[in-house]
């Protein structure tokens, strides 16, 4: 789910929100990924406190809760989908140990200074900028605490001009991966691991679930030029990824708070 640098109308917001209601995943990722990113964390126990920020509604958060222990809060700016979040937690029977609340990571978070063991993120940090959120949510988590974050990043020092502009224009904050662990590192942990996701997390997890959901809702709000201009970003989104994927794509980045 990009973020186009431009103020956004209601209208537009609830679109996002309905389009991606529809999804399992609001952005690339997949369940082996979330759980290679998990092989590099240690320390969870029962009593373990984990936040899941920008859960949306929640794919990653419930593989995440079926491999490890403790409590899970699930984050996120949209009620509706933490209403679906809390849905899927009940079908699993996690409903226990995996709440959804809604928030802003813009604000302060809703937890305790040094209380929390794992931060994940998947797709979302680029809302407040990478070494922004990493430096604030630090001081949620407990000296040796662990942070699990995706972010877009460039493979190489240059690139097209055509997929640069699509990037700095939908996520300025882009940059390549040494430089992103260096930020990490300037934040306040050690950088344990960083992988890139596989392209699958793209084309069978992201891309290809939403050529049904275009179809839907381009018939409901046939003739919404608004519609008409989003659902037309969404595809040129997956074209560009398609023709420049050597060039770009999201990395995990695993750290350690010292
Ligand atoms: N982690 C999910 C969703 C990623 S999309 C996945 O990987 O599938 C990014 C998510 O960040 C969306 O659910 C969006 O609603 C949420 N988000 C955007 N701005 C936010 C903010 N200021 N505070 C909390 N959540 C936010």
């Amino acid at each position: 789910m990009s973020n186009e640098n431009k103020t956004i109308s209601q209208f537009e917001l609830n679109l996002i929100c309905e389009y991606f209601s529809n999804l399992e995943r609001q952005g690339p990722g997949s369940p082996e990924a979330t759980l290679k990113a998990l092989s590099f964390i240690d320390n969870l126990t029962e009593n373990s406190r984990i936040a899941d920020i920008g859960c949306g509604t929640g794919g990653q958060t419930m593989v995440l809760a079926q491999n490890i222990p403790g409590h899970i809060t699930g984050l996120d700016l949209f009620p509706d989908f933490i209403t679906l979040f809390n849905r899927n937690a009940g079908r699993l029977s996690l409903q226990e140990r995996v709440k959804g609340i809604v928030g802003s990571m813009e604000e302060a978070l809703p937890f305790k200074k040094e209380s929390l063991d794992l931060i994940w993120s998947e797709g979302a940090i680029c809302n407040i900028g990478f070494e922004q959120g990493l430096r604030q949510w630090c001081e949620y988590l407990k000296q040796g605490g662990y942070i699990a974050v995706t972010e877009p990043s460039w493979f190489t020092g240059e690139r097209p001009s055509e997929i640069d502009n699509f990037w700095m224009a939908a996520e300025p904050g882009i940059d390549t991966i040494p430089r992103k662990v260096s930020q990490m590192q300037r934040a306040g942990y050690v950088p344990v691991a960083t992988f890139i996701l596989p392209e699958n997390c793209w084309t069978e997890h992201y891309f290809a679930p939403q050529a049904a959901v275009r179809e839907k809702i381009l018939k409901k709000y046939a003739g919404n030029q608004a519609v008409a201009d989003f659902i037309a970003f969404s595809r040129q989104e997956e074209e560009l990824y398609r023709k420049y994927k050597a060039f770009y794509g999201y990395v995990f980045y695993i750290g350690k708070k010292i």
